[in-house]
């Protein structure tokens, strides 16, 4: 038998309740004993040097955690706009598990199993978008430009639920965007939401839904659908932190509005979702205020913010980290709770005796940068997450250069594109008014 010991590291293991300095052995890609280890006690032969060559690895000073699950990301590289290569962006950085968020579409989904999944180190699952397509030609929502469900004729209830039916090893839920820009100038929104839902509850499985600058109110009102007023316990409530209209904190009141906190309280899950538009320190500061806490952390990678001002996993789970988030909630909402979430607490989110050995190894480092969100607005943040290794299926990967942030060069080009969504919210309150 092979076997390989991280040594002495914190082992944060929310799942089954582990919080402690100890050692996870490996034996044959699985997770066989955490606890002390002593050679007397394995079926290994093989001596702990306690350097990191050989057999063991010394995570002194460390954190070490279930493989990182990344529960919302853009993986469908070459074939859409918003595709990124996950090994390099995910996995070289500490995360053993993405979940594509509705880059293919009951039309397009094959060539995202044969062409990503099949051929990448990182797991790769999926939500399929309820347009047939999905995000074959989109970009993200900004001002300009055309969507996924600017025409009905491409949303299919049948195709999108047939294509999860015959793909449950991969296909863990169902995307919808709703928003005025993708969507026939918002005409489309109700529709395409309401044949989603149907999608979801048909094949048994959680809806994502993007829910921003949208006509979608959060309560429905005179048989219109609601957002999330209508999500279900088990749905998810993605880019959880934007501060465009229709945000889960109530320009009204300023405070986390009545319809968010009770779908929380019922079992809706927010998530992150940071993306290049919608992680805003001011909202994020007033849900934290309130103990309003993401359930998920996710980067939204895509094109438009790998290279800042989303960056990476790690870096989000830093911004939580700044916001006050307890580290063991943190660790969770990259995990078991998205392990959870899509139904795969079977294959991943942690280190359960048995479990493969999908294992990443942390630093908390001591910073000192000012930190940009997506309107340019900056923090002054002094912590941060550093992946120091990574396993999937007790295979180690190397840990690559990760993209350097904060970048004062993001932020200045952010502070234009945040300009042109001021233009388009104050248009939209003017018509309103
Ligand atoms: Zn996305």
């Amino acid at each position: 038998m092979q076997s390989f010991v991280i040594k002495n590291g914190r082992v944060i293991d929310p799942h089954n309740g582990i919080d402690e300095v100890t050692d996870v052995v490996i034996e044959n890609g699985r997770i066989s004993k955490i606890g002390r280890f002593s050679s007397s006690t394995s079926s290994s032969s093989v001596a702990v040097t306690g350097s990191d060559q050989g057999p063991s690895l010394d995570a002194s000073g460390c954190i070490v955690t279930a493989g990182l699950v990344d529960c919302h990301v853009h993986a469908y590289q070459h074939a859409t706009p918003l595709g990124i290569n996950v090994d390099r962006s995910c996995l070289a950085r500490g995360v053993t598990a993405v979940v594509d968020a509705g880059s293919s579409g009951s039309g397009t989904f094959s060539g995202l199993r044969r062409f990503i999944k099949d051929q990448c180190d990182t797991r790769v699952y999926c939500f399929l978008h309820i347009a047939q397509h999905g995000l074959a030609a989109a970009g993200c929502v900004a001002p300009g430009g055309g969507g996924e469900i600017d025409s009905l004729n491409v949303v299919n209830v049948q195709d999108c639920v047939d294509t999860i039916k015959a793909n449950r090893d991969m296909v863990i839920g169902v995307k919808v965007r709703l928003a005025v820009d993708i969507s026939d100038s918002g005409k489309n929104e109700q529709e395409a939401y309401r044949r989603a839902l149907l999608a979801a509850r048909e094949a048994g499985v959680p809806l994502m839904v993007h829910h921003a600058r949208s006509n979608v109110l959060q309560t429905g009102e005179n048989g219109a659908l609601g957002c999330p007023g209508d999500l279900e316990p088990g749905d998810i409530y993605t880019h959880c932190f934007h501060g465009h209209y229709g945000g889960i904190v109530d320009p009204a009141t300023g405070r986390v509005s009545d319809a968010c906190w009770a779908a929380k309280r019922r079992g809706v899950l927010f998530d992150v979702g940071h993306g290049r538009g919608a992680f805003f320190w001011r909202v994020a500061e007033q849900c934290a205020s309130e103990g309003f806490w993401p359930d998920i952390i996710s980067t939204d990678l895509h094109t438009q913010c790998v290279e800042g001002p989303s960056y990476e996993l790690t870096c989000t789970m830093s911004r939580m980290l700044h916001l006050g988030m307890e580290l063991k909630d943190i660790v969770a909402a990259v995990t078991s709770k998205p392990a959870q979430v899509i139904g795969k607490l079977s294959e991943i989110g942690h280190l359960g005796i048995g479990m493969a050995a999908d294992v990443t190894v942390l630093r908390i480092d001591d910073i000192s940068e000012d930190l940009e969100d997506v309107e340019g607005a900056i923090r002054s943040v002094t912590k941060a997450f550093t992946p120091v290794a990574v396993f999937r299926e007790g295979k180690q990967f190397e840990i690559l250069e990760g993209r350097r942030w904060p970048d004062p060069e993001v932020r200045e080009k952010l502070e234009g594109i945040a300009a042109s969504w001021k233009l388009t919210d104050a248009n939209k309150n003017a018509t309103e008014n």
